[in-house]
């Protein structure tokens, strides 16, 4: 009779601790202390210098270099705005920013996205959609968006950061940078991009949610436009800008998110039965100035 050599029993192998998008993150991370390299340590991020930065049970990581004094948007809000998106309230917005990464990345088929201000990463995972062989990481100052962010995609990975704090991010390692409503540190932009990446930033336009905030004290600021070309100028070079609307019909729930996903849920706004709403936003694509 033969007999067959079994072996030691299987044991399950322990999982591993840290998510593989941030575990491949690590490739263009940087400790906020030192901005030195990381490298995965268990279910730690940990530099030469032995900075350590644990990993949450969400598989989010903290980069904070200083004690960040906001917390960012609230659990309610983030969850609105996940229902938005989820229900296509920018689905033309995400398509135009996936088109033009799509442009940056598309002869290499692959690259860094580095989104500031994520959010719940619906823009980020639209983008990886596209982009095959890209890689993401989303920064957001609120651990309810990072926890959303982490579950958006598998390519994406999710650090917690406050932009104004710095960026934990190695130097010229993002091809795109995404900003979408989001706080513009255009240094701290400027430092991580590649030189021939490009920034992609999101601006209200005249109309965006009108038939909103039509019965709120919020308005859109007409010059703001202006003000983020002043902002930029020294250090990037305006390549192209589009406005992208688009009027949304919106179900009972849609509607109702809309009411709670922004700041006019803070103040003075009551739940609305809106039918539709106007999205119109410009997307400003600017390539970095170097001497
Ligand atoms: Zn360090």
């Amino acid at each position: 009779m033969l007999s067959v050599h079994a072996g030691a029993p299987a044991r399950a192998r322990p999982a591993d601790p840290l998510p593989a998008p941030l575990r491949r993150a690590t490739a263009v991370l940087a400790c906020p202390h030192c901005r030195g390299r990381l490298r995965p340590e268990g279910g730690s991020l940990v530099c030469r210098l032995g900075h350590r930065f644990d990993v949450a049970r969400q598989g989010t990581v903290r980069l904070d270099g200083r004690r960040v004094r906001h917390s960012g948007d609230d659990r309610d809000m983030i969850a609105a705005r996940g229902a938005f998106f989820d229900a296509g309230g920018f689905r033309a917005v995400t398509a135009a920013l996936a088109g033009v990464a799509e442009q940056v990345c598309g002869s290499r088929g692959a690259g860094w996205l580095l989104d500031v201000g994520a959010g719940t990463g619906h823009h980020a995972e639209g983008i990886l959609d596209r982009v095959a062989g890209g890689q993401g990481v989303a920064v957001d100052v609120s651990r309810h968006a990072l926890a959303a962010a982490a579950r958006r995609h598998p390519r994406l990975a999710a650090v917690g950061a406050d932009v104004w704090t710095g960026l934990p991010v190695r130097s010229h390692a993002a091809d795109v940078v995404l900003v979408a409503f989001a706080p513009r540190n255009a240094a701290e932009i400027h430092r991580v991009l590649t030189p021939d990446g490009r920034l992609l930033l999101l601006a209200p336009a005249a109309g965006h949610l009108r038939e909103l905030l039509v019965h709120t004290s919020v308005g859109i600021d007409a010059r703001k436009r202006e003000r983020i070309d002043r902002q930029f100028a020294r250090r990037f070079a305006l390549e192209r800008r589009v406005r992208v609307t688009d009027r949304v019909g919106l179900c009972p729930d849609a509607a109702a998110a809309l009411c709670r996903m922004g700041p006019w849920a803070r103040h003075d706004l009551t739940p609305r039965p809106l039918e539709t709403v106007t999205v119109a936003v410009e997307l400003s694509v600017y390539r970095p100035r170097w001497r």
